[in-house]
Order: C-alpha cells, then structure tokens, then sequence
C-alpha cells in the first residue's frame, strides 16, 4: 500500500480470512471471482444494497468480490486534500489528477492493463448512458475498476492519461459517484453465473431483446374487482407466449418509442 490504510474488501475475502482479515485483504483477487475495485471519499457507502439479497449472498459466497480504495490517504499534506479549486474559477472544488492517479495505480496492482479484460470507469454524467449491454460487456470481463467523482468531478488529464471510460447513469446530476456505481455493480452482478437461481430469468427480462417486459401478475386470483387475464391462468402455454409478447411489444412502443425503433427485427 502506498497511502496508509489497506483497501476494505467485501466478501469471500473478508469472512473466510481466521486471523487478521484487513491483511489478507491486499489488492488481490478471489481466484476465478470477478472483482470491483471502487475509489471512494465514502468507503462506507459499500457494499449498501449490493450486500442485500441476491448480490450479497453472492457476495458472501465469493461469486465475486469487492473492494473500496479509500481515496483520502492519498490526498496532500497534513490535512490529505484531495481537492482544489478549478483551474479558469467558478464554484465548487475538483478532484486533484495526481491524487486520483495514485489511487488508480493501487486500483491497477495485479489486474490486466487491457480494458477489455478490466474496465477503468469514471461514473460521471457527462459519460455514455449506461444500458444492458454495457452490463453484460461488463459481467464479461475480469472485473472492473470504478472510479466515484464528488464536487464538480474529476481533473480531465486523469481520465485521458489512464484511458477512462465515462459512464452515466442516467440525465440526471448525483452529488456522488457512489450510488451510481452501486446499481451499476448491481446490474453486472446479476448476469455472473450462479448469481441469480434461474438463469433463464435474465434472458426473458426487460431489456435483454431490446423490448420491455410484460406485466407480472401473481395471486390473488381477484384482487379489489381485478382478475389476473384469464390467458395466463389457462395453462395454455402457447397462448400464454404469445399474449406476453404481444403485451412486450405493446408496453414497448407505448413508453419507449427510442427502444421500439432500434428493436432487433426478426
Ligand atoms: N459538475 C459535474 C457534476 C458533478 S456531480 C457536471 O456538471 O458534469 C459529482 C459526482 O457525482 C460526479 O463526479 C460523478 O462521479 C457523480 N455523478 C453525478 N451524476 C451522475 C450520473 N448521472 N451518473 C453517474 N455519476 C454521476
């Protein structure tokens, strides 16, 4: 370690160690596990939902791992800033080049520098809208570098030296990288085998053939003067096909003309 504290790790790391877990949590991936490494201000923001549910216990079963790089200990002088004002005035504060690229250095040790095999991302809104490609792209790799922005965001030398993707979680400013990061983390997650039970749930699900999924109905047969549609209670599984996907299409090019139009035609 460079700068003080060691990395906290998540997961198979951090539950299987006997003796002294923060030691055995050095840049080091559980073999064969994909990996997120996040640079954070707020370590403790991690791993939040990602340690719920099915994310957490694939987390905790070491179908992949986490690990947050507290980027304060790499910060200047007695008081570790890692922030200063921008070069050409206005407001706010923006995260120093060297201070970030001494934390992306300790993010790289033993990772592949080829970033298809490693993305390197900044969360930022200004990056390309993040999708389900972009997730299964992910799931696909080794694992992933991310880097979570505070104030006015990042000095752009950082991101063009070390080759950064910019990603963006939607058309919307955040104060911070890190919840963006999560329901990335989370999309990607759930696509590594084993993570969800059923497999065949992500293939069928909203997005994965360009159509938003049809509704979902479970009991009560009739609820407050509803009825479930009578087809899907038919045990007629071909009617039940062809009503989904009749209601995919309808739902898609009722609320998402953009997807409708670039949908993969047949
Ligand atoms: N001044 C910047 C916004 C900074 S917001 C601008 O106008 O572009 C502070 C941090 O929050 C960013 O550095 C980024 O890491 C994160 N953030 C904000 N909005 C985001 C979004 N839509 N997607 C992903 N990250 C976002």
């Amino acid at each position: 370690m460079t700068a003080g504290d060691k990395p906290k790790s998540h997961g198979r790391l951090s539950i299987s160690a006997s003796v002294q877990p923060r030691d055995l949590m050095a840049p080091q991936r559980v073999k064969g596990a994909w990996a997120a490494r996040i640079i954070t201000l707020f370590p403790e923001a991690f791993p939040g939902t990602l340690g719920l549910s099915l994310t957490g216990k694939a987390l905790a079963e070491g179908l992949w791992s986490l690990q947050t790089i507290d980027l304060r200990p790499f910060g200047i002088g007695k008081h570790r800033n890692v922030d200063d004002s921008p070069a050409g005035g206005g407001a706010g504060m923006v995260l120093r080049a060297d201070v970030v690229a001494a934390a992306l250095d300790e993010a790289a040790i033993a990772t592949p520098p080829d970033r298809a095999l490693w993305p390197v991302v900044y969360l930022s809104p200004r990056g390309k809208p993040f999708d389900q490609a972009t997730a299964r792209r992910w799931a696909g790799a080794d694992g992933i570098t991310m880097l979570c922005g505070r104030f006015e965001g990042v000095d752009q030398r950082v991101l063009d030296h070390y080759a950064v993707e910019e990603v963006s979680l939607g058309d919307f400013v955040l104060t911070g990288g890190e919840i963006a990061a999560q329901a990335m983390i989370d999309a990607a997650v759930r696509l590594l085998p084993g993570v969800l039970g059923n497999a065949s749930s992500t293939e069928e699900e909203s997005h994965s053939h360009g159509l938003l999924e049809h509704p979902q109905y479970t009991r009560p047969a009739t609820w407050e003067g509803r009825d479930i549609p009578a087809v899907l209670t038919s045990g007629n599984h071909a009617a039940v096909e062809k009503w989904r996907r009749a209601e995919a299409e309808r739902l898609t090019r009722e609320r998402r003309p953009d997807l409708w139009a670039r949908r993969p035609k047949p």
